[in-house]
């Protein structure tokens, strides 16, 4: 875990103001980072604005009503007097500026801040830092958190605002003549119950659009205004490569153009010195995942998952009709979705922007890869191409030409799907939920943190770990790209891109396309043997198919041990075909039968079954129980000869418990299933008004699953069995949750759900929880349970697990061979039983913060509670406060 993070709520003399708008195309996603950056702003004390329509909403500004409800005591935000707030929306609840800062209110009552923090013009010479006194969950939520309508009306589509007479939608317009006045209002100011419910829906609820006018200077002149206008100090805009270049527009521009305000007289010099640095913060919402400095943006995995729902449907019809099918996928510039869908619904061809075919004749080379396919009997071809896909000409390569090579060439029945908008989203993945959450939340931190030195930052993720990148340099680097493929030099292009790029590549290649060029001599060939242990969890089989393909690929022989060390004991051993594996990256649950039996069961008699089917390296695909049996192995060798082969744990488990790595396969198709289980029980919670829903998960001794689920469904509670559970923590539970009920308004609470680990504790189970809740709810709560068991184990594993377990299962293998070194003397010696080998080649494969790492045994060991079964430190430890910062509970220490 890195430094101990405590949320100081904002002194500022006046309070800050933070506006977040969605621009350029929408991507699952975008909510889930409007929702953070709201909640995390009031939660540090800020006032919170959004901005409809994405850049155009802010080069419109509030055309009809006034800029904000808040009186301002200072000059700078002069209220309209012709039409108030009250007349344009129709609140439920009347509110003060107060009401909004829940976390200065919060901060009030730990007793550690003067009396009129914030807006108050008493303060304004009283800088004193407003800290919580108690870092502990201590602080109750007493200040209002607003439900002023606006959330409800975005939610359900266009506001009667937004529809003229004859029904029809209008962007927000000023007069429209006839008398009638559409209201534009473009820059809200919004409550932490405005985006309630946010996390699950998907596009954006305070729209986007593609915005000519800001392209212009003019435009921009505009947006500054009314930034000003709006006291606006920090912007958080979320969009694609195009919405950013923008937002690095308006920061280089920004001291000319307020400039040329004051020179117009449009602002006071008040303001001029008040707004002389602009506070500006990227997030990056792109399906395409076309940005440059970070590893992936805010809607591409849900994307994905639309696209692999789609092929994997359409494979099952290609099959039945032993067709062949083109599938148009979205990306300009960026084949990112068409590599990740090759890779994770196992296509046989694909192209690319950045990756074009060699020069000549790609025809007959795709040809040549699909007719081996077919000789080898599969019964279906998936051919998927990239919007942008180009030759190495920079010649398009469109799905037609395609379909007629495919139908002209090799006669077959070919059809075209274009997948078109269905890919932008729908429900957003559970990874769409957890990225812009925490992306959100340090997109406010860093604005807060800005001074004038520092530059404007994008916020990112390098492999686990969220970034800031300046804005101005990933801008430059994301137009490298494109400048590259113009150049053609598409080795630049590639080198561009981050590892994950390349090695998919390599897997997808390795796995679906290439004929087998790269075998190695008969002599230098090795007998690998692929086993699964412990419980079963989605990618185990898609990381099967790929060492088998690799295995394929290089001359080598993969084995399969089915039914774990049992089977091995029983000589279950067999040799798996290129084809038999075909269809494995979208099952779930293990092929080869998995079982938590530990090779100790009887070692002698496993090391004399792997010399018996000379057995030359091995990898095991599994839980804690994986790195157990490596662990025992790897101990037994110098009295077993033949157990002197290398081995690699890959770690496939639910509750991703494996100690040393990041995540397990699994994990992710986990999370989905919970998120999709929660999400019914939520809305069934919602509809009786008042219920606590306690829902129990898996996960062992690791609230993994508990956690991120928890902050990607937004339950208000997570217990963990890190952190257990007594007496005092659950009253001061229910005292929230009464508290935060108590604020609701009457008729229109919402259903709330506590997620619960199975094994948190064992006296304060689910059913305890649950009467507790509904004995202490009274009036204000009902309380149910659920449970929700071994779905948890999903069906088809998700598009991130069956990608990941492509590129883990690849460099596994890479590194069996590498130290098995085949046709050394070593080699030959150790086949005969002769030779030891190093404590190195045992090992795990480990994603660790932005690296992957082969781990050895007594690394492993260093970092694991072997009783509880888990790791010594946990990346998501943090997260549980912050689950409970965005449920509104203030007071709480977050480690991040
Ligand atoms: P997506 O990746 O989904 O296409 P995007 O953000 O790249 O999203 P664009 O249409 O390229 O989408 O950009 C969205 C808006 O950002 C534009 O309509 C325009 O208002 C602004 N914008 C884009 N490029 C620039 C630029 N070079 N200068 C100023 N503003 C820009």
């Amino acid at each position: 875990p890195g430094p101990r993070i405590k949320w100081d709520v904002q002194s500022q003399k006046r309070q800050k103001k933070v506006a977040v708008l969605t621009s350029g195309g929408d991507s699952a996603g975008m909510n889930a980072a409007v929702r953070a950056v709201v909640r995390q702003a009031i939660a540090r004390g800020c006032q919170a604005y959004i901005i409809r329509e994405g850049w155009e909403g802010l080069v419109r500004g509030n055309t009809a009503a006034v800029p904000t409800p808040a009186p301002s005591r200072r000059g700078s935000e002069a209220p309209s007097p012709s039409i108030n707030a009250m007349q344009t929306f129709s609140f439920t609840q009347s509110f003060t500026p107060e009401d909004l800062k829940l976390g200065a209110a919060a901060a009030r009552v730990t007793g550690d801040v003067s009396e009129g923090s914030s807006d108050d013009d008493s303060t304004d010479d009283e800088d004193v830092p407003v800290r919580f006194s108690d870092p502990m969950r201590v602080a109750p939520l007493t200040a209002a958190p607003l439900s002023f309508g606006y959330g409800s009306l975005l939610r359900d589509g266009a506001g009667e605002a937004d529809i003229d007479e004859d029904g029809a939608f209008h962007m927000p317009e000023e007069n429209v003549g006839g008398g009638k006045t559409l209201r534009g209002r473009y820059i809200v100011r919004v409550g932490w119950d405005d985006v309630r419910g946010w996390l699950g829906e998907g596009g954006t609820l305070i729209g986007s659009s593609r915005c000519p006018s800001f392209r212009t200077r003019e435009g921009r002149l505009k947006a500054a205004h009314n930034l000003i206008r709006f006291g606006i100090d920090c912007l958080a805009v979320c969009g694609g490569d195009g919405s950013l270049t923008g937002a690095d527009m308006l920061r280089a521009e920004w001291p000319s153009l307020i400039k040329e305000l004051k020179g117009k007289g449009d602002i006071t010099a008040e303001e001029l010195e008040a707004h002389r640095h602009l506070n500006i913060v990227g997030l990056v919402g792109s399906i395409d995942n076309d940005m440059a400095m970070t590893d992936l943006t805010i809607g591409a995995i849900t994307a994905l998952h639309r696209i692999c729902e789609a092929i994997d449907s359409i494979g099952s019809t290609a099959s039945s009709h032993s067709r062949a099918f083109v599938i148009e996928v979205m990306g300009r510039h960026c084949g990112w979705l068409a590599l990740m869908a090759g890779v994770a619904t196992g296509a046989d061809f694909i192209f690319i922007p950045e990756h074009p075919p060699p020069k000549q004749n790609w025809e007959d080379e795709m040809c040549g890869v699909l007719k081996k396919h077919r000789r080898l009997g599969k019964r279906k071809t998936i051919v998927i191409v990239a919007e942008g896909a180009l030759d190495s000409d920079l010649k398009p390569i469109k799905p037609e030409y395609v379909k007629e090579i495919l139908s002209g060439r090799l006669g077959l029945d070919t059809r075209v799907t274009t997948l078109g908008h269905t890919q932008r989203g729908g429900v957003p993945a559970a990874f769409d939920r957890i990225l812009p959450t925490l992306q959100g939340v340090k997109a406010v931190d860093t604005l807060l943190e800005a001074t004038p030195n520092t530059p404007s930052y994008m916020i990112g993720i390098s492999e686990n770990k969220i970034t800031k990148i300046p804005l101005l340099e990933a801008v430059a680097q994301t137009k490298k790209v494109a400048d590259a493929i113009e150049a053609m030099d598409f080795d630049l292009a590639m080198s561009y891109r981050d590892s994950e790029f390349t090695d998919m590549i390599t897997a997808f290649n390795i796995s679906s396309s290439l004929p087998a060029s790269e075998r190695l001599p008969d002599d230098m060939r090795l007998r690998i043997a692929i086993i699964h242990v412990g419980a079963p969890a989605g990618g185990m089989n898609a990381a099967t198919r790929q060492a088998v393909r690799f295995c394929h690929e290089r001359g080598h022989v993969p084995l399969a041990i089915y039914n774990g060390w049992e089977g091995l004991l029983d000589d279950n051993v067999s040799e798996l075909s290129w084809l038999r594996v075909d269809n494995w990256t979208t099952r779930g649950g293990s092929e080869l039968g998995t079982n938590r039996t530990l090779p100790d069961v009887d070692m002698g008699q496993v090391a004399s079954a792997l010399q018996r089917h000379q057995i030359d390296a091995m990898l095991v695909i599994g839980g804690f129980e994986g790195y157990n049996s490596v662990r025992l192995l790897e101990k037994s060798r110098h009295n077993y000869p033949a157990l002197c082969i290398p081995m690699v744990h890959l770690p496939a488990t639910i509750s991703n418990n494996v100690p040393m790595t990041d995540f397990s396969l699994g994990s992710d198709t986990s999370l989905n299933a919970l998120v999709v289980a929660a999400d019914a029980i939520k809305q069934s919670a919602a509809a009786s008004r008042n219920r606590v829903f306690v829902v129990d998960v898996q996960g062992g001794m690791s609230g993994y699953i508990a956690v991120l689920g928890a902050l990607a469904v937004g339950a208000l509670l997570v217990y963990t069995p890190e952190q257990g559970i007594n007496l005092s923590c659950l009253v001061e539970d229910v005292e929230f949750l009464k508290e935060r009920y108590a604020l609701d308004e009457k008729g229109k609470s919402e259903g709330r759900l506590v997620i619960r680990s199975e094994k948190s504790s064992s006296v304060y189970t689910t059913e305890v929880i649950t009467n507790i809740l509904k004995e202490e709810g009274a009036d204000l709560f009902d309380a149910r349970s659920a449970s929700l068991g071994h779905t948890l184990q999903g069906g088809v594993p998700s598009p991130l697990d069956r990608t990941r377990a492509a590129r883990l299962a690849m460099l596994s293998m890479q590194f069996l061979e590498k130290h098995a070194q085949p046709g050394s003397q070593a080699f030959h010696r150790r086949r005969a039983g002769e030779e030891m080998i190093g404590h190195e080649t045992a090992a795990m494969i480990a994603i660790r913060g932005s690296k992957i790492v082969f781990a050895s045994m007594s690394d492993v060991q260093n970092h694991t509670d072997m009783k509880r079964r888990r790791g010594t430190d946990v990346w998501w430890a943090g997260v549980k406060g912050l689950t409970e910062v965005m449920g509104g509970r203030t007071g709480v220490l977050v480690d991040m």
